[in-house]
């Protein structure tokens, strides 16, 4: 077991690629904390992971809330003892709109919940993080954060900062022997992307042309990503933004479209 003896926290663990790297986590013997603003998800979570014999407690919290953020660690060391690991996931993709009509509200509810509350959850988990040994952050950032998308400018300025709060705090942590990466998923199946009305499989069998593995990605794809970056396995990896895209980002399959077409 990768993570036998750790304790991980994860935000935004009530749904989707948060939910997915609990179970992963667990199964690999980690001591799992449920964090997110929603008790259904949350306690759904910590249901499956307990049906498949793992260890994992829910606490409700609002990651752009400093008080409500420094009692979730407070809680999970309370619980556990110890921290070993943070993925800090929690996020939100509201519809923006053409930049020069959305409304400031809207610009502070994507960049407090996606950049303020990723950073709020790393200032409190680091006092607990460097107290072990090999402690990691995960952050978890996006496509968006790396290629700009037309109206997303909050969530592309949001995941491009948290690509960049990784790399800085990649450097402030490194003498205390925490490593702090991010991954940048491409589009994964879960409710934040999933059009209303569409079942999950539906979803999942649905092409993406663009991306050279022409589908969305299944949260657990992305999960495997979390743990690798989490785990030993990936000791000499820091500030590193890892893109699990199916190949999106590394350029474009149009050469072939083209040729097959003639
Ligand atoms: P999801 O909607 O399935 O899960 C997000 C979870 O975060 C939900 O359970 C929600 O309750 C929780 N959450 C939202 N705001 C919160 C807050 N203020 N405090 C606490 N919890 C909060 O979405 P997901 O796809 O699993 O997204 C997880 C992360 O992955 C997000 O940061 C998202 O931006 C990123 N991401 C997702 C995709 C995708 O295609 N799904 C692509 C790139 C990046």
């Amino acid at each position: 077991m990768r993570l036998a003896d750790k304790v991980a926290l994860i935000t935004g663990a009530g749904s989707g690629i948060g939910r997915a790297t609990a179970l992963l986590f667990a199964e690999e013997g980690a001591r799992v904390v449920v964090a997110d603003y929603s008790p259904e998800g949350g306690a759904e979570t910590v249901k499956q992971v307990k049906a498949q014999g793992g260890d994992a407690t829910f606490v409700q919290v609002d990651v752009t809330k400093a008080a409500e953020v420094e009692a979730m660690v407070k809680t999970a060391v309370g619980v556990y003892g110890q921290l070993n690991i943070l993925h800090s996931n929690a996020g939100i993709f509201p519809i923006e709109g053409p930049s020069y009509e959305m409304e400031e509200d809207m610009w502070d509810r994507i960049l407090d919940t996606n950049l303020k509350g990723m950073w709020l959850s790393c200032k409190y988990a680091i006092p607990e993080l460097i107290k072990g040994e090999k402690s990691t952050i995960v952050t978890t950032a996006s496509m968006a954060g790396i290629r700009g998308r037309a109206y997303r400018i909050a969530y592309c300025s949001s995941k491009g900062g948290v690509v960049m709060l990784t790399k800085a705090l990649a450097m402030e942590l490194a003498p205390h022997g925490v490593r702090v990466n991010c991954i940048c998923p491409g589009g994964v199946n879960t409710p934040l992307i999933r059009p209303e009305g569409m079942t999950e499989e539906e979803f999942g069998a649905r092409e993406v042309p663009r991306t050279p593995i022409p589908r969305v990605s299944d949260p657990r794809e992305q999960a495997q990503a979390v743990l690798f970056l989490a785990s030993p396995e990936s000791s000499y990896i820091n500030g590193q933004a890892m893109m699990v895209d199916g190949g999106d980002w590394a350029g474009t399959t149009q050469g072939i479209r083209r040729a097959e077409s003639r």
